[in-house]
């Protein structure tokens, strides 16, 4: 049986990320991968000409944020990030900037202005009372906004409450949400100051990029930078046990390893099929982790339809949708001349993704019909986004587990951020947990 220092399991992002950082802190590592390519829902590929994303991807809080400081510290080669500029809300027929701050709520005249002015006043009555009571974080958007606007903004809000959480209602979502920090600090480390800050001036998601060549480069950039004589990866390997003790032993379909440390980033909530007497309650509390399914849609246009760089939400009707026109980042994404065009949806619980599949084209097709007769490629995924949604009523697991030297990363470890971000900063918290554990 081959020994390793660690063994990071699942070869998404975060589990990428891991494998990248142990071996630079000088682990020999082996890197098991149940599929037969590495980057899990972080990967581009071609379709008849066309380089489509798994999903629309933006890149959030590159500047300041947790991939940021992976890359400083461990990459050898790192992506090209272009700014994603402008979010736009398409309602009724007219697109207008997302109003992220006070004056442009005031002329976001989508909505109707006594609704505004309530939304607005509501607000600041909430930041004031999570200073005094930080449990009022938890709060939900509809438990907030109760009854005091009209339905075509609670229609409104529900949209914005999918898209900022993938995919819960209003009723489901946090208000911290909306007015957390742009700095990783929670709501109750923010001064006053800083939230009011926020609420007026914000230009809102400065810091959010698209990486040229489509997100595949992040995944290339971070396989690149791995140590070859460091770093053995085994794809086509899914683990099906780990016996914890002192020293673990993995096993897959194909052989068995044994290590001191794993770094699982497979769903959590999986994790108590693949090792048995994890303590009841944390297995319990893993169960209840929910996962959302979402259906995405490139189309590849004939010619160039959307001129703006920046991605635009959908609020008309549903399903509601996030639109990126990826190759106005990149051209190269698309034939010459031509256009790529990613768009989101969230898959109801209930639906099948086949039977959705016609009313999201539909819908697009509605909202845009002159779009129809340019589409000469049509691709759909049906993907899990997160491994877990920011909401009020799922649970996280943790990096730390109760058993020793076992260890999770990825988008349901922790709730800082979303996705790509979110995935990063559960690695850097790995590396943390493993400093404070003497494990490096
Ligand atoms: C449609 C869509 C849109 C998105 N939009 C954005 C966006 O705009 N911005 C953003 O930042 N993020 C976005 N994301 C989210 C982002 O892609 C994910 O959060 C991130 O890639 C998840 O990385 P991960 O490593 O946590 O999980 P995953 O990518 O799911 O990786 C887990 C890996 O583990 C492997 N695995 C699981 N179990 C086992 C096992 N037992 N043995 C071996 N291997 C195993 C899996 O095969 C997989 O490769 C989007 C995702 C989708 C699908």
């Amino acid at each position: 049986m081959v020994d390793y220092d660690a063994i990071v399991v699942g070869g998404g992002i975060s589990g990428l990320l891991s494998t990248l950082a142990l071996s630079k802190e000088g682990k020999k590592v082996l890197l098991l991968e149940k599929d037969s390519y590495l980057g899990g829902v972080c990967r581009s590929y071609n379709v008849d000409g066309y380089t489509v994303d798994t999903g629309p991807h933006i890149i959030t809080r590159l500047e300041h944020g947790p991939l940021k400081a992976l890359m400083d510290k461990y990459f050898e080669f790192t992506p090209v990030f272009i700014p994603h500029g402008k979010y736009y809300v398409r309602l009724g027929g007219r697109v207008l900037p997302f109003p992220w701050n006070l004056s442009a709520w005031l002329t976001f005249d989508l909505l109707p202005p006594l609704d505004r002015v309530y939304l607005m006043r509501t607000l600041f009555s909430v930041s004031y009372l999570f200073s005094s009571d930080p449990n009022l974080q938890k709060m939900s958007v509809g438990q907030l906004i109760g009854e005091g606007v009209s339905p075509e903004t609670k229609h409104f809000l529900n949209c914005m409450c999918a898209f900022m959480t993938g995919g819960t209602s209003m009723y489901d979502t946090p208000v911290s949400r909306f007015i957390d920090s742009e700095h990783y600090k929670t709501l109750s480390d923010q001064n006053l100051v800083d939230k009011l800050y926020s609420i007026l001036m914000k230009e809102g998601a400065t810091d959010q990029t698209y990486p040229k060549k489509g997100i595949q480069s992040i995944t290339d950039s971070i396989i690149a930078s791995l140590p070859k004589e460091k770093v053995t990866i085994k794809t086509l390997e899914e683990v099906k046990v780990i016996e914890a003790g002192k020293k673990k032993t993995v096993a897959t379909e194909k052989d068995n390893y044994t290590t001191d440390l794993v770094v699982y980033s497979g769903l959590s909530r999986d994790l108590p099929d693949v090792i048995k007497n994890l303590p009841k309650d944390y297995s319990e509390k893993l169960r209840k982790i929910k996962n959302i399914r979402s259906l995405s849609l490139w189309l590849g246009l004939k010619k160039r339809v959307f001129e703006f760089q920046g991605s635009e939400i959908w609020a008309d009707g549903e399903p509601y949708s996030w639109v990126v026109p990826t190759s106005n980042y990149d051209p190269e994404l698309a034939p010459k001349g031509k256009q790529l065009v990613g768009f989101g949806f969230i898959l109801p619980k209930d639906a099948r993704p086949e039977d959705y599949k016609k009313k999201a084209l539909d819908r697009i097709y509605k909202i845009m019909p002159q779009m129809e007769k340019q589409v000469e490629m049509t691709h759909y995924q049906y993907l899990v986004p997160e491994k877990a949604v920011w909401t009020v009523t799922t649970e996280f697991a943790d990096v730390k587990t109760p058993v020793d030297g076992l260890y999770l990363v990825g988008t349901d470890t922790t709730k800082k951020s979303m996705g790509v971000t979110r995935a990063s900063y559960s690695v850097n918290q790995l590396l943390e947990e493993l400093r404070k554990d003497k494990k490096i």
